[in-house]
C-alpha cells in the first residue's frame, strides 16, 4: 500500500467492484475492505435482481417500487434504478455473470411487492456469482490495488474537503492515505442486530463517520428488515429463506397450520405480521411450507437452502 492514490474505495462488494471498473484505466486505485473479500454481504444475496423485461412494465414497476416504499422513494431514483436496470445486467452478462435460463431464454423470478415476475437470479446463490465474477474483472486491473483486513477508521479532512482515509493496516498499525477522491461503498448496518443475515463487521461505519464531520446523511431510519430466515439455536449469522421461495409459491402458517398473511406483500408488512402472530401464539417462530410449490424441482431451484436446512434437520421437499 502506498501513501497516495487517485482513488479510494472503500468496500469491495457490489458497489465497490462496480465502481472500480467503471473508472479510468490510468488511474490508481485502491480498494479496501474490512474483512476477507468473500466477506461482504453482497456474497449473500440469494433471490436476484429486478429488472425492466420491456417498456410496457414501466409504470407498473415504478408502481410496485413506491408502493413498497410508502411513496416515500425519491422518484428520481425510482427511474434511474428502473431506466438502468437493463443496462446493469447486459454489463454483468458481459462481466461472466450467469443468470438462469430455461431453452436458452432468461428466466424471471418473483418476489414480495412485485405484482409480476421481473427478477432475474442465480439458482439462489445470485449475489456469490455476481460478486465473484466482479472481483476476478477486478483483479485482472493493474491499477487497482486490493487490502484486505484493512479498515477504514476515518476520512482525512481539511477546509471542508475529504483528501484520503486513516486506515488501520491488518498489522493494526494506523495509516494516512492520501487521495482526491474517497467512494463510500461500504454497505448497511446490519451487522449491529442481535439476529442478521448480516456479516457482523457491517456495522454502518461510514454512517458514524459523516456524522462526526457533519456529511448530511438521508433516511437512515430506513432499514429493510428481510421477512424469512431459518429459525435456528445455532449461534452467529442467520440462514435468509430467500424471497423468492415465496415468490414461487411457498406459504406462512401459524401453530395451528393457518395462513395468517399474503405472502407477497412488502417486506415490512409481512414481517410485522410474522411477529405480531408469534407474540399471539406465544412461539419462537412460524412456520414455511413449500408443499404448495408447483411444477418446480425445488432442489433445483433452491440447491443451497435445501442443503442448509438439510443440514439442520428440515427436508424442504
Ligand atoms: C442474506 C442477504 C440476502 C440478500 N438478497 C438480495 C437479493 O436477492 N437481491 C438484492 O438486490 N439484494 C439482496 N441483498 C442485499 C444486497 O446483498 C446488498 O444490498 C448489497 O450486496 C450491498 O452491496 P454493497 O457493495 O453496498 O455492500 P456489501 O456487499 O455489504 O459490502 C460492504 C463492503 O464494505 C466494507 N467495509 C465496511 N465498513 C468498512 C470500513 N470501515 N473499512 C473498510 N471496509 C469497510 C466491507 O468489508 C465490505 O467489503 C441481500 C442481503 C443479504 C444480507
Amino acid at each position: 500500500m502506498n501513501e497516495k492514490y487517485d482513488v479510494i474505495i472503500v468496500g469491495t462488494g457490489v458497489a465497490g467492484c462496480f465502481s472500480a471498473l467503471h473508472l479510468p484505466r490510468d488511474k490508481k486505485i485502491l480498494m479496501i475492505t474490512k474483512a476477507k473479500l468473500e466477506e461482504s454481504d453482497s456474497f449473500l444475496a440469494q433471490g436476484g435482481i429486478c429488472v425492466l423485461k420491456d417498456e410496457n412494465d414501466y409504470d407498473s414497476f415504478f408502481e410496485d417500487t413506491m408502493r413498497a416504499g410508502h411513496y416515500e422513494n425519491r422518484k428520481e431514483s425510482v427511474d434511474i434504478m428502473i431506466r438502468s436496470s437493463r443496462e446493469v445486467i447486459r454489463e454483468l452478462i458481459d462481466y461472466g455473470v450467469e443468470f438462469n435460463q430455461e431453452h436458452g431464454i432468461y428466466q424471471y423470478t418473483r418476489e414480495g411487492a412485485h405484482s409480476t415476475n421481473r427478477i432475474m437470479f442465480h439458482e439462489d446463490i445470485t449475489g456469490k456469482e455476481i460478486t465473484q465474477k466482479l472481483l476476478a474483472q477486478v483483479k485482472k486491473c493493474d491499477n487497482i490495488t486490493i487490502e484486505e483486513e484493512t479498515t477504514m477508521i476515518d476520512i482525512l479532512e481539511k477546509d471542508g474537503e475529504c483528501f484520503g482515509v486513516l486506515i488501520r493496516t491488518r498489522d493494526h498499525e494506523l495509516l494516512p492515505v492520501q487521495s482526491p477522491y474517497v467512494i463510500w461503498a461500504c454497505g448497511g448496518i446490519g451487522g449491529i442486530y442481535e439476529h442478521s443475515t448480516n456479516f457482523p463487521h457491517l456495522t454502518g461505519d461510514a454512517l458514524v463517520i459523516a456524522l462526526r464531520h457533519g456529511i448530511q446523511l438521508k433516511n437512515v431510519n430506513y432499514v429493510q428488515i428481510h421477512p424469512t430466515t431459518l429459525y435456528s439455536k445455532r449461534k452467529g449469522r442467520s440462514f435468509l429463506i430467500s424471497e423468492s421461495v415465496r415468490g414461487e409459491g411457498a406459504r406462512l402458517y401459524n401453530k395451528d397450520g393457518e395462513r395468517f398473511v399474503n405472502e407477497l406483500l412488502p417486506r415490512d408488512v409481512v414481517t410485522k405480521a410474522i411477529y405480531q402472530q408469534m407474540e399471539l401464539d406465544h412461539t419462537p417462530h412460524v412456520w414455511l411450507s413449500l408443499d404448495s410449490i408447483q411444477n418446480i424441482d425445488v432442489r433445483k431451484r433452491f440447491p443451497n437452502i435445501y442443503q442448509r436446512c438439510l443440514e439442520e434437520g428440515y427436508d424442504i421437499t
